[in-house]
């Protein structure tokens, strides 16, 4: 089975995702997983997992002992990622979808201003999955581990009659003078985020475009007897692998948020899961105050802006409201400005002022011709 390319998007994202979708489910290899058992599924995916010194007990006892730093406190955090409503198979390649799982639960300990230390992973996976998949799914996960410094320290592994659920539950520390909250925002704040906005949506975008929207390749991309295309362009989404891996493979902004925590420079902060209208939102209220989005201001990729050319005008929705940027929106005093573009800049992450904190409640959003703007959506909501 081919692997997953561990060192980056390239090229070849798309072929990848068409080589799993074949992989995901493999009828000769269902019993495979029977065949293992919750025991064997569990020795197998904790077989990667490595020793670390702050670990007492980790993986096989009813729970594990872990030691906090002196005179840190504990942050924890869950997230549940669900088949067909936080990605689909056809779209996630399983060695990606186990990167993303830990990213986005790290990006929330990382948007606390806090270390990411353990994590628990909870695993409910139909019967008929292939064991490649839960291999590369692991492979992704421990990856992003490693990458972070976080232990996998336990979960819970049992069997799904409704597709695949991810759960996974974050643990960080802190001393309690560098957590950064969503309600230490103050009028006159600026407003700042990390990194570019509205790359994922876009990526989201072009993948239902690309037909990337059923189990199945679309017909086009398959050359013929086989469901793998032999080149990107199959795909219309030639040249856009930046804006996929944005979708497919968030990095959590760990080292400028822990920067901007140290160096006590965030009165509140957020990570954009939600588009930073819907995030900034959160902080404006647990905040008590409002604020004022400059939309000529808003970051936008090269790739992004490649694709708004075509367009009669900039799709501000998707930067505003579009979702899974995994960036770092925070607030902070008007004489920081310059201190914080060092902090965050010496992390090699761009950061940019986009607006600003107001005393009047409400969150409003300003065209580059100064008129207000009508978001149509403020961001993801599960039930509406
Ligand atoms: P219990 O019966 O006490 O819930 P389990 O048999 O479910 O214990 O799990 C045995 C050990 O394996 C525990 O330490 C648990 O945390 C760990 N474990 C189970 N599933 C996973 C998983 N998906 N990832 C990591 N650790 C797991
Ligand atoms: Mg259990």
């Amino acid at each position: 089975m081919p692997l997953v390319n561990q060192s980056g998007p390239n090229c070849s994202v798309l072929l990848q995702l068409f080589n799993r979708i074949d992989s995901t489910v493999t009828h000769s290899s269902s019993s495979a997983l029977a065949k293992l058992g919750e025991f064997g599924l569990i020795s197998r995916i904790v077989s990667g997992v490595i020793a670390h010194e702050r670990v007492i007990t980790g993986i096989g006892d009813d729970a594990a002992v872990t030691a906090l730093s002196t005179g840190m406190q504990l942050l924890t955090s869950t997230d549940m990622l669900l088949e067909d409503v936080h990605f689909r198979r056809a779209w996630h390649d399983p060695y990606r979808l186990g990167r993303k799982s830990l990213a986005v639960s790290i990006s929330d300990i990382a948007a606390m201003g806090a270390i990411p230390r353990w994590s628990l992973l909870s695993l409910a996976i139909p019967p008929d999955f292939s064991l490649d998949f839960v291999d590369d799914f692991m492979r992704g996960f421990l990856a992003v581990a490693s990458e972070n410094q976080v232990v996998l320290i336990g979960g819970d592994t049992c069997s799904s009659r409704s597709g695949l659920t991810i759960s996974v539950t974050i643990m960080g520390e802190q001393f309690p003078d560098r957590i950064v909250r969503r309600s230490g925002a103050k009028p006159n704040d600026d407003i700042w985020v990390t990194g570019t906005l509205g790359d994922a949506a876009l990526g989201l975008k072009l993948v239902e475009k690309a037909g990337f929207d059923s189990a199945q390749p679309p017909k086009s991309a398959q050359p013929p007897g086989s469901a793998v295309p032999t080149s990107c362009s199959q795909s219309g989404v030639e040249g856009d692998d930046f804006l996929l891996s944005r979708l497919l493979d968030p990095n959590p902004r760990v080292s400028a948020a822990l920067a901007l925590s140290e160096a006590g420079l965030a009165t509140a902060m957020i990570d954009v899961s939600d588009g930073v209208l819907a995030d900034y939102g959160h902080i404006a209220e647990q905040s008590g105050v409002g604020g004022c989005i400059r939309l000529d201001d808003l970051p936008l990729s090269a790739d992004f802006l490649r694709h708004t050319v075509q367009l009669p005008a900039i799709p501000y929705q998707l930067a505003l409201s579009g979702g899974e940027d995994y960036e770092l929106c925070f607030t902070a005093h008007s004489s920081d400005r310059e201190k914080i573009v060092d902090c965050v800049k010496k992390c090699g992450i761009a950061v940019t002022r986009v607006g600003i904190v107001t005393s009047s409640p409400g969150v409003t959003a300003v065209n580059p011709d100064g008129s207000p703007y009508i978001a149509k959506t403020e961001g993801f909501n599960h039930f509406t």
